[in-house]
């Protein structure tokens, strides 16, 4: 079993003590997580390392999922795409079946935390309960995701409604901020380097993959990592790579996956596969949602990782890839530019054409990929580590929960 210890190798040992004795300014306390779904997606990816960790550290965190039939999330589809600034044609009917929803998750869930953190939109609803006795004394934080920067008024407005009940708000970038009545804190999200996910893996693990999908290691391989969903552009990957294949050998790897609160993936899955028309050189892979092996040795066998999101929450894909000292070439689109400095730490891009031209590049230098990629790792090391989160998440824990802590623990 990994230990929180084995973390001081990565940020050092004064980190790691820092980190328990602030844990255990909230021994007692129970820290209760709520989302839609307990695989597939950023969210669950972060929840599924921060629960334990906090554990770890003495603070008692749960983790908990609101329910919802197949129209529930596919109105929050909707209102998340919409947030994200695409166009949605969202019914009074839609509003109305999210807060029916909503009232029977109310009903179910039993909201035991001193600290209900709830992520995203999908559980938003479940501050009503703060009206009720007893629920008085607990605090709620609403743990934002998404880039709000181009939301649709409408939907954001019925949404504001929640949000503004909160004791406080979270965002992952200041650019993702709207003007509200209640505190927002600002918190990057973070990979996990001792995770299955992102964890050093042997050379035999890398090829035994590689052989399962019949990737050739020997030649360039250009790879995204991704829910199978129009915001990532996978079609648009499948341009990219025509336009590359033109001038420099390689294949393309279009890794994802459902999410059990994301409906269009089989949609947007059938689609990539037409579009991919049967090349050999285009592996499309539905992984099962537990693959984080798979996608480790994936984005480490790459020449490049790219992440073309036409919208992006924070991306930990990029994370992800630069940690593993690879060239990333991604969007400049919602938490990616904090991810990437253009031409130091990756490669931002806002085309086809142009993540085409910058992915040829790459290939065709590779000491310059050499260079991007080390650079990203250290940007990585330094900023987007689940260490770092979890200090910023005890952080604020401490300040809603503790009064008698405000004077001395500051965000
Ligand atoms: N991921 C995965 N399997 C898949 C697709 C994605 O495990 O088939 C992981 C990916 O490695 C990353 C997370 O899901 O850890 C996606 O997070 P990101 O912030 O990039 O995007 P989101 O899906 O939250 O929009």
């Amino acid at each position: 079993m990994r230990s929180i210890k084995d973390y001081a190798d990565i940020v050092g040992k004064e980190t790691i003590e820092e980190i328990e004795k602030l844990g255990s300014y909230l021994s007692g306390k129970i820290i209760q997580n709520i989302n839609s779904t307990p695989v597939g997606g950023g969210v669950a990816e972060i929840l599924s390392r921060m629960v334990p960790l906090l554990k770890e550290v003495g603070v008692d965190a749960r983790w908990d999922f609101i329910k919802g039939g197949e129209k529930f999330f596919e109105i929050t589809k909707k209102i998340h795409n919409s947030l994200h600034g695409v166009e949605e044609n969202i019914s009074d009917d839609d509003f109305k079946h999210f807060l029916d929803v909503t009232e029977e998750n109310l009903k179910e869930i039993n909201l035991l935390g001193d600290i209900i953190f709830i992520h995203d939109p999908q559980p938003i609803g479940l501050i009503k309960a703060k009206d009720k006795n007893g629920f008085k004394e607990k605090k709620f934080i609403w743990r934002c995701h998404i880039d709000l920067s181009s939301a649709n008024p409408k939907t954001f407005n019925f949404l504001k409604k929640f949000i503004e009940k909160y004791d406080y708000s979270v965002f992952s970038s200041p650019l993702f901020a709207k003007k509200l009545k209640i505190p927002q804190i600002l918190i990057s999200p973070s990979i996990d380097p001792l995770s299955d996910k992102n964890k050093d893996l042997p050379v035999e693990t890398i090829n035994e993959v590689l052989s399962r999908f019949k990737i050739d290691p020997e030649r360039n391989i250009i790879t995204q990592v991704s829910r199978f969903d129009r915001l990532k552009d996978p079609l648009g990957v499948i341009d990219v790579y025509r336009l590359v294949k033109k001038y420099v050998d390689c294949q393309l790897i279009l890794a994802g996956g459902a999410a059990a609160d994301d409906p269009e993936a089989t949609e947007v899955y059938n689609e990539v596969i037409e579009k991919a028309g049967g090349d050999k050189d285009i592996f499309v892979l539905n992984l099962p949602p537990v693959s984080n092996i798979e996608i480790n040795a994936l984005q480490r066998a790459s020449t490049v990782v790219l992440q073309k999101s036409i919208k992006e929450g924070f991306g930990l894909t990029v994370s992800e890839g630069l940690w593993k000292s690879k060239p990333v070439i991604a969007s400049a689109v919602g938490g990616i530019p904090l991810q990437i400095t253009h031409k130091y730490s990756g490669l931002l891009s806002r085309t086809i054409e142009g993540t085409a031209l910058y992915v040829k590049q790459v290939l065709q230098n590779p000491s310059y990929a050499k260079q991007l990629g080390e650079n990203g790792h250290n940007h990585v090391k330094h900023n987007f580590l689940i260490t770092r989160h979890l200090r910023d998440y005890i952080l604020l824990f401490l300040k809603t929960g503790y009064t008698q802590m405000q004077d001395t623990v500051y965000l």
